[in-house]
């Protein structure tokens, strides 16, 4: 029996991540495979480890991308910072806080959980409150929550988290490269993302980044770490002056990161940032035009990740189902308790254009129209044209 070669539609990607991708990084993909201790590759992972040092505006020297996708990037970060029965503080208000939660308890931790409604975001009163009340050895918050949209701020939580002796472990897997990450003025001690939102790379990758006090708090553990695979001491060995063999790193995956990377900065991050913050404002502008909501509380949500309101009368399937087979557009479905009632619309790196912006505001109203819902006919294209206009 024979297959055929694979042979994948072309989509705009819409959704929660992946992302689009430059046809570069693509490209980067298909160049020659070296080996994972080839002098050309090692000068490639220095040059990836100093992009990343940039994009997370860090000086860490121990900042490199993990062999994995951005929960394997999750569960670097609390496996090596968190040891059976460490007191560990996860904030949930939404899917990922709430896996965060779940890795420490595995690990064998124990667990506080803190929790704001889907939508919300966490005050620094709540954050004091909790780490006076449980002294954990860390904290960890997701920067953006990708299954609500919404947008943690950072700026007080770090110290309010050092005062009280414990570590920041931050989720930026959907900020990286799409709003400001400043590890380094903010204080986080420990972060970690994921190729494929807004660095717009495929999937495959996870860049972390430790601070002085990370490193410390691993060199006083009495146990070593739970996983062989994603154990910093380790991999230190390899992404380190070392290059000790560890694992076999996957070659052509860092070559696509290096690229994106390097697009990333090219365009420039406050560029890049305005840029997400842009197209999102006319997404915003054309959905209210067709009297759609955010589910997001206001003043909190993401550029990068839209949660609006599915309205009543339409059938979440179809739509998203006619938005993929009639335009070749996918965006996400809600996660959790927002299953069936929310859409999440995604501008992440290379999807943050206007022709994606105005392509999806039309396609929406066509799909409404099927389902006998008749928002005012080019309302959300021409609201959205106007905002660019006052952009210029
Ligand atoms: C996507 C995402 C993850 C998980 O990353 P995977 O690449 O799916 O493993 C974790 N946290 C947030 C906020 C995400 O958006």
């Amino acid at each position: 029996m024979s297959f055929p070669r694979i042979q994948p539609p072309q989509r705009l990607l819409m959704g929660p991540g992946p992302s689009a991708i430059h046809p570069s990084v693509l490209a980067a993909l298909a160049a020659p495979t070296v080996g994972h201790l080839d002098p050309y590759f090692l000068k490639i992972m220095d040059e990836l480890q100093s992009m990343l040092r940039q994009v997370f505006q860090t000086s860490n020297p121990m900042t490199m991308a993990i062999s994995g996708t951005g929960s394997a990037g999750m569960e670097t970060c609390v496996v090596n910072l968190i040891e059976p029965g460490d007191r560990m503080v996860a904030c949930i208000n939404g899917v990922f806080g709430g896996r965060m939660a779940e890795v420490g308890e595995r690990l064998g931790a124990e667990v506080t959980r803190i929790e704001r409604p889907y939508g919300e975001v966490f005050s620094p009163e709540e954050i004091r409150d909790v780490v006076q009340r449980v002294r954990p050895k860390a904290l960890g918050i997701v920067h953006a929550e990708t299954s609500t949209g919404a947008w943690q701020p950072l700026d007080e939580i770090a110290g309010i988290v050092h005062d009280s002796g414990a570590l920041l472990i931050v989720d930026c897997v959907t900020s990286l490269g799409g709003v400001p990450v400043e590890v380094d003025r903010l204080g986080i001690d420990a972060a970690y993302s994921g190729s494929q939102k807004c660095l717009s790379c495929p999937p495959g990758l996870a860049p972390v980044t430790f601070g002085p006090r990370a490193l410390e708090a691993m060199d006083r553990r009495t146990r070593k770490v739970s996983s062989w695979y994603l154990d910093v001491g380790l991999l230190r060995n390899y992404w380190g002056s070392n290059r000790a063999y560890h694992h076999t790193a996957p070659i052509n995956m860092n070559y696509a990161l290096h690229e994106a990377l390097r697009l990333a900065l090219e365009e420039g991050l406050e560029a890049r940032f305005a840029r997400h913050m842009q197209h999102h404002r006319a997404l915003k502008s054309g959905l209210a035009a067709m009297g759609i909501e955010y589910s997001t509380a206001p003043g909190c949500g993401l550029p990068m990740l839209n949660s609006i309101r599915i309205p009543e009368g339409a059938d979440d399937v179809a739509v998203r189902g006619q938005l993929l087979n009639q335009f070749g557009i996918e965006i996400g479905g809600g996660l959790g308790p927002m299953k069936g009632k929310v859409w999440r619309v995604g501008l992440m790196g290379e999807t943050a254009q206007k022709s994606s912006v105005l392509l999806f505001l039309a396609a929406l109203e066509q799909c409404l129209n099927t389902q006998g819902l008749c928002p005012s006919p080019g309302a959300g294209v021409a609201a959205a044209n106007e905002e660019y206009l006052k952009q210029r």
